[in-house]
């Protein structure tokens, strides 16, 4: 049983099997099941047994094995639902449409005509904007990393 645990989360009484989900498959690590209230039909998360409030405070181990489970969950979800395409997404933060605080992935069958809104607008860099962003990302990087 993981030591991080919220009993006022959600996804953490699903993992312990205290409230019910439609559970696709169940891991040392994680747990998949289908959002209750999907984008599409077929739409599913999948959920890392510890607590941790968002993807950036995962470790990376945990991150690691839900990214090994999602080739697979994946070609499952366009298999059953034959949708066109899939979106993997992650929120974080309230401002990314987080509305949970157990970090999560979505697996989300696309169809060419559904009734999603993507993709997002793209904006432009100016002058040197871009090479400065590089720049600033890279040092924050190698900076954690450095931790
Ligand atoms: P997010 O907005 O990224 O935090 O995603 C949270 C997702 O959890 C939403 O898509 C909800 O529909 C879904 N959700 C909330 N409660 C449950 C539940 N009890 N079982 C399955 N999915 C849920
Ligand atoms: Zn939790």
């Amino acid at each position: 049983m993981s030591e991080r645990y919220d009993p006022h989360c959600v996804f953490c009484k699903i993992a312990r099997g205290a409230i019910p989900a439609e559970t696709i498959v169940e891991t040392s690590e994680a747990i998949v099941f289908l959002d209750i209230n999907p984008v599409n039909p077929g739409h599913l998360l999948v959920v890392p047994r510890e607590h941790h409030a968002h993807l950036c405070e995962l470790p990376a181990a945990i991150a690691a094995h839900v990214g090994g489970l999602l080739p697979g969950l994946c070609r499952a979800v366009q298999a059953a639902t034959g949708a066109d395409g899939v979106n993997v997404i992650v929120n974080i933060g309230a401002a990314a449409g987080q509305t949970i605080d157990h970090g999560h992935w979505h697996v989300i069958p696309r169809f060419h005509a559904d009734a999603v809104d993507w993709p997002w607008p793209h904006a432009e860099y100016l002058g040197d904007e871009r090479a400065q962003m590089r720049f600033r990302i890279e040092r924050e990087y190698k900076a954690m990393k450095a931790d």
